[in-house]
């Protein structure tokens, strides 16, 4: 099951739309952050996302992501690029990360102490592949230590809702999988929990959201639930001005 830290969790209102926000992240002096609802659309409203996320008016890079383990700079120049994770400032004149998510999970890190941070993409895919603790060692070769940073695991799919088949399984390890009767039940943001936990990041530091997209229809959008009518969630991340 995913473990739900509620009280680290509230939903934020801003610009007629509503954003997850978890505080862990609000102690992280400078950093903004939200991670949108399918209200006005999600991703069809950055301009409302990043408002109630205390990020106005503030450029926004986004991603083609693309279920790999690809994590750039997103200071970098060049349109945008086919990766799942950025890698960010705390620096007011730097551009937003964005993330796209419809069940997937949404991973925002940040170091209070040196103002780096990173915004990925994390799927079963992803995960798989790493994606989550390569941004933190991406993040330890800038000098960040490990034991400094704190991570958000956003809205997304539970272990209720995820039924994988045994390749999936495979894949993963068979980390964040239960085995209901013959029937596999992945939860990703437990999987991604243990990867952080296991590259050094503190227990007490990482906090999961207690929404699962596919259960909360009203909030979220869900790939599972609705297929290729679904919309995206928009997950920011970047320095407030
Ligand atoms: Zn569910």
């Amino acid at each position: 099951m995913t473990q739900a830290h509620l009280g680290d969790w509230y939903l934020a209102r801003g610009d007629g739309i509503r954003v997850a926000r978890c505080r862990l992240l609000d102690e992280c002096g400078g950093f903004g952050h939200g991670f949108s609802c399918r209200d006005g659309g999600g991703v069809d409203k950055p301009a409302a996302v990043l408002a109630a996320a205390g990020l106005s008016g503030r450029q926004l890079r986004i991603l083609h992501q693309v279920h790999g383990a690809r994590v750039v700079c997103s200071g970098a120049d060049g349109g945008i690029p086919e990766a799942d994770g950025f890698l960010v400032r705390r620096n007011p004149a730097g551009p937003v990360a964005g993330i796209g998510t419809a069940d997937c999970v949404p991973v925002l890190l940040a170091d209070p102490v040196s103002g780096h941070g990173a915004a990925v993409h994390s799927g079963w895919k992803g995960t798989a592949a790493g994606i989550a603790p390569l941004a933190v060692a991406l993040l330890a070769g800038r000098g960040v230590r490990p034991a400094e940073l704190k991570a958000a695991l956003g809205p997304a799919i539970g272990g209720c809702c995820y039924q994988v088949g045994s390749e999936v399984v495979r894949a993963i390890g068979g980390v964040g999988v239960e085995n209901r009767g013959g029937e596999y039940r992945l939860d990703l943001r437990e999987a991604i929990r243990m990867q952080l936990e296991a590259a050094g990041v503190p227990a007490e530091r990482i906090s999961i959201a207690p929404w699962c997209t596919c259960c909360e229809n009203g909030l979220f959008f869900s790939w599972r639930r609705d297929g290729d009518a679904a919309g995206r969630m928009l997950s920011v991340l970047g320095a407030e001005a």
